[in-house]
């Protein structure tokens, strides 16, 4: 005889998991009134990441409230929660925001095939995959892995060094862990510099020595946290003096990148609320030089040029003359060693300019953005004038 699910049972929430957040608030069937938990010993919250089960096709009515006061409420018009059922596609769930429901509601209907179904503010980079990634990269040849140092929590923060150029580069991503596009574009990078058949990859090579570090916050990460590392901390905001207490995964990283010095520097990033990838500089340290800033510009309009992922249109203001703020890894490794830095954010909801509503903003257009992002950086390094 045949089994029919139980269409009026309760559907089960669950974000006991890495990277996992949600709170239940209530249930009623398959209709859920949600939350998300703030960051540790912090006010941020944007990050979810959640499984319901006991779902048997039916369709999902899940209201995740309070928004009105998390992190970024602009990231929420606009914006569809990505849904995986067999965590591997993501997609986007139909999803609307209301900011005058329960303080500001972003409610998302679905009807998965299966029982079970994942939902999570942009596909997630697990620890895991993390451990792969690093692992991986560190058995191909003419790469060496460092531990630089290791988090509150005891967990490595991981770097890859290669290359034999003279030209020293660091790529870093995840100060704020919740971003994980940013990890998405260092599996993108990666697979680019360590393929001995890309050619990119090989002069990129010849010419520079990489400075590799995919997660910066494994702890955030880890603990589903959107902008903190464990003790609530925003990593972005220690550069100037970091210390063992508050901030040793910046500590350790800024130690190496004294011990190396630092020509060419960029920090990925995710952004909430402009729906756009884009570039942010360093035009407020206090020993801007012309030539600095002109390098800047110069890999911008580069990879503006190269591809349709990219824009200069929308974005941050710039900083005032002398304004910079100096906690910021951008300012700091600018100032610090006469870099040009800068850092790069794509976006959790979409490209305006050439949209996917299916994807959105996807970890396959963060690989893509990855390799056109080396591949600027080697027109950069071949157009310089001498
Ligand atoms: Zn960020």
């Amino acid at each position: 005889m045949n089994q029919t699910p139980d269409t009026a049972a309760p559907i089960l929430v669950n974000a006991a998991f890495d990277s996992g957040n949600i709170e239940v608030l209530s249930i009623d069937g398959t209709r859920a009134t949600l939350a998300i938990r703030r960051d540790n010993q912090s006010e941020f919250a944007q990050w979810f990441h959640f499984r319901v089960s006991g779902v048997a096709g039916r369709e999902l009515d899940l209201a995740i409230t309070g928004l009105n006061t998390s992190a970024y409420p602009d990231g929420w018009p606009g914006y569809s929660a990505c849904v995986s059922e067999d965590r591997q596609l993501w997609t986007r769930a139909a999803s609307d925001f209301d900011r005058g429901r329960d303080g500001g509601t972003l409610h998302i209907r679905h009807r998965p095939a299966g029982d079970v179904v994942w939902f999570a503010y942009f596909a997630p980079y697990s620890m895991d995959r993390h451990h792969d990634l690093v692992s991986e990269a560190a058995a191909s040849p003419g790469v060496v892995h460092r531990t630089l140092g290791l988090s509150l929590d005891g967990q490595p923060i991981d770097c890859l060094d290669l290359g034999e150029g003279p030209l020293q580069v660091w790529l870093y991503a995840r100060q704020h862990p919740g971003e994980s596009m940013a990890e998405w574009w260092m599996e993108g990078a990666l697979e680019a510099l360590t393929d001995p058949a890309d050619p990119h990859g090989r002069a990129l090579r010849q010419a520079c020595t990489f400075h590799i570090v995919p997660n910066c916050n494994p702890d955030g990460s880890a603990r589903g946290h959107l902008r903190t590392n464990a003790v609530g901390v925003n990593l972005n905001r220690e550069w100037h003096e970091p210390t063992a207490e508050r901030a040793p995964e910046v500590l350790a990283i800024r130690n190496a990148m004294d011990a190396t010095g630092v020509d060419f520097a960029m920090d990925v990033h995710g952004d909430e609320a402009i729906p756009a990838v884009f570039l942010a500089g360093f035009e407020g340290i206090p020993s801007l030089t012309d030539a600095q800033l002109a390098g800047y510009q110069r890999y911008r309009a580069i990879l503006d040029r190269r591809t349709p992922d990219f824009q200069v249109r929308r974005g941050y203001p710039e900083t005032r003359p002398g304004q910079g703020n100096l906690s910021m890894s951008t300012n700091q490794v600018a100032e610090r060693f006469g870099a040009v830095a800068m850092t790069l954010e794509m976006p959790f909801k979409d490209n305006a300019d050439l949209p996917d509503p299916l994807f959105g903003w996807s970890p396959e257009r963060s690989k893509l953005l990855a390799r056109e992002c080396l591949a600027a950086l080697l027109e950069w390094i071949d157009t310089r004038e001498s």
